[in-house]
C-alpha cells in the first residue's frame, strides 16, 4: 500500500500533485510520502506485537539516510541499524537515541569503533575474530565496555539477487555458525567486551520465508548450545531483508504478519527480546524518482524514451537488474496506444537503461514520468558520474511538501576539486 495515485488525471503523492513539485524544484527529483513511511513502519512493528514478541525495530539507514526520513521513523519509535560512522552520525543527528542504535558491517575501522563506543550505542555487531580483538583493544584504551553481538553466517541461500545475498558461507559476512561457541568463549574472556546478543542477516529483497525459517532455526539451536556452555545471550538481532513488490505483475512477497509468525515459531520459545533491521520494506515503496522526457528517438527496430534522470541517480536497474514501474505523471487515456519502449538516461554507457521493452503510451518532450519503488537504495546510491548534479529529495506530508535535500549546484560540485598547486 502506498499513497501515490492519480487524482483528476495527475499522479499525486498524498495531496500534492507531482507536477506541482516538478514546477517548484525542477527534474529529476526524489519524492517520499510520510503517510506511506509511517504506514509501512506501523504494519511491520505491529506484526511483532501481535505475535506477543518484544521487538525493537532498528530501521536500516543505508536504504534511505535522509535526516528527515530517519526522523519521521524515529518519532514513531524506530531505532537505527547503521553500517558506517557517517550513518551513525546521521541517526544521532536525526534524533535516534543511542540506546536504540546497532552498528553492523564487515569492516569497521578503529576510528569508527571509537566513535561508536563514545556515543554509547546499544550494540556493535562483530563479524570476525580480528574485529573482536580490535574492538577489545579500542574499548580498553577508551576505558569503555563494548556490548557486542556476534553476527553468524548460517549458510542459508536467501534465493535473491547474488549481489545482495549475504548468508552463504562464500559471502564475506559473519562468522560460520559452527564456530559460534568458540568465538563467544573468546569474547567472554576479552577485556572490554560484553557479549550480549547474536545477529543474523541473510540478504535483501527476500521473497520467500523459507530461508528465514532455516536461518532462525539454526540461530535458535546455537543460542541453546551457548546457554549450555554458560554463555548468556540477552537478545537476538534477526536482521532485515524482507522483500517488497516492485513489479505489479509479480506475485506479492510475504506479508510482515507472516514473517512475524515465522519469527515467533522459530525463536519465540527462547523468550528473548528481538531486534529487526528492515530497510527496503519501510522506504522502498514510499518513494518515486520523477524525471522529464527529453525526447523520443525512434529507430528502425527500437523506440527509445530518453529521460533526464540516469543511472547515476538510480543505479538499481543497471546494478541489480532492478525493475521499477514507470508511470506517466499525466494519466494516459484509457484508449492510449501503447508500444514497447526502452527508457534510458543520457549517461554515456549502454548500461544506463531503466527499462527495456516496456509498454508505454506516447511520450513527448516535457512529459513527466515517475519510477515507482525508488525510496530504497535510490538517492543513497547516487553519484555525480558524468558530472551530473545530485538530485533533490522532497518529503510530502498531507498537502505540504518540503525540500529535504536541495539540488546540488555546479559551483558546489566543481568546488569539490582542488587544482594542484603547480597548475595554478
Ligand atoms: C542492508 C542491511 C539491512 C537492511 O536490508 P533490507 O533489505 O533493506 O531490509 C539490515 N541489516 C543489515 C546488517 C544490513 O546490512
Amino acid at each position: 500500500m502506498n499513497h501515490f495515485e492519480y487524482r483528476d488525471g495527475i499522479l499525486h503523492a498524498e495531496d500534492v500533485a507531482i507536477s506541482a513539485i516538478a514546477e517548484a524544484v525542477g527534474t529529476p527529483f526524489y519524492v517520499y510520502s510520510t503517510a506511506t513511511l509511517e504506514r509501512h513502519y506501523r504494519v511491520f512493528a505491529d506484526a511483532f506485537s501481535q505475535e506477543g514478541l518484544d521487538a525493537l525495530v532498528c530501521y536500516a539507514v543505508k536504504a534511505n539516510s535522509n535526516l528527515s526520513v530517519i526522523r519521521t521513523l524515529a518519532q514513531l519509535g524506530a531505532g537505527a541499524d547503521v553500517v558506517s560512522e557517517g550513518e551513525l552520525r546521521r541517526a544521532l543527528a536525526a534524533g535516534v537515541p543511542p540506546e536504540k542504535i546497532v552498528f553492523s558491517g564487515v569492516g569497521k575501522t578503529v576510528s569508527e569503533l571509537e566513535f561508536a563506543l563514545n556515543a554509547g550505542i546499544l550494540e556493535i555487531n562483530v563479524e570476525s575474530l580480528p574485529e573482536l580483538e580490535m574492538l577489545s583493544d579500542t574499548a580498553q584504551r577508551l576505558g569503555r565496555e563494548a556490548h557486542v553481538a556476534i553476527r553468524v553466517n548460517p549458510d542459508v541461500d536467501a534465493k535473491t539477487h547474488e549481489k545482495i545475498a549475504t548468508g552463504k558461507k562464500e559471502n564475506k559476512f559473519g562468522i560460520d555458525i559452527e564456530y559460534a561457541g568458540q568465538i563467544y568463549a573468546r569474547a567472554a574472556n576479552l577485556p572490554g567486551i560484553k557479549p550480549v546478543s547474536i545477529a543474523v542477516h541473510i540478504g535483501s529483497q527476500l521473497t520467500s520465508l523459507d530461508p528465514y525459517r532455516a536461518a532462525f532455526a539454526k540461530l535458535a539451536e546455537t543460542v541453546e548450545t551457548l546457554q549450555k556452555q554458560g554463555i548468556g545471550i540477552e537478545r537476538l538481532d534477526l536482521g532485515g531483508g524482507l522483500g517488497i513488490p516492485y513489479d505489479a505483475s509479480d506475485s506479492e512477497p510475504p506479508l510482515p504478519s507472516d514473517y512475524a509468525k515465522v519469527v515467533r515459531e522459530s525463536v519465540g520459545h527462547l523468550n528473548l527480546p528481538i531486534m529487526l533491521e528492515p530497510g527496503r520494506l519501510i522506504v522502498g515503496n514510499s518513494g518515486l524518482l520523477v524525471t522529464e522526457v527529453i525526447l523520443e528517438k525512434v529507430g528502425e527496430t527500437r523506440r527509445f524514451v530518453i529521460v533526464d534522470a540516469a543511472m547515476n541517480d538510480l543505479i538499481r536497474p543497471s546494478l541489480y537488474d532492478g525493475h521499477h514501474e514507470i508511470m506517466p505523471v499525466r494519466e494516459p487515456a484509457e484508449n492510449a496506444q501503447k508500444s514497447a519502449a526502452d527508457v534510458v538516461g543520457p549517461v554515456c554507457e549502454s548500461g544506463d537503461t531503466f527499462a527495456k521493452n516496456r509498454q508505454l503510451p506516447p511520450l513527448d518532450h516535457g512529459d513527466l514520468v515517475a519510477f515507482g519503488s525508488a525510496g530504497a537504495y535510490g538517492a543513497v546510491m547516487a553519484s555525480t558520474y558524468n558530472t551530473r548534479l545530485l538530485v533533490p529529495e522532497v518529503l510530502v506530508k498531507g498537502d505540504q511538501f518540503a525540500v529535504i535535500r536541495p539540488r546540488q549546484t555546479y559551483e558546489e560540485l566543481l568546488a569539490l576539486d582542488h587544482m594542484a598547486e603547480w597548475l595554478d
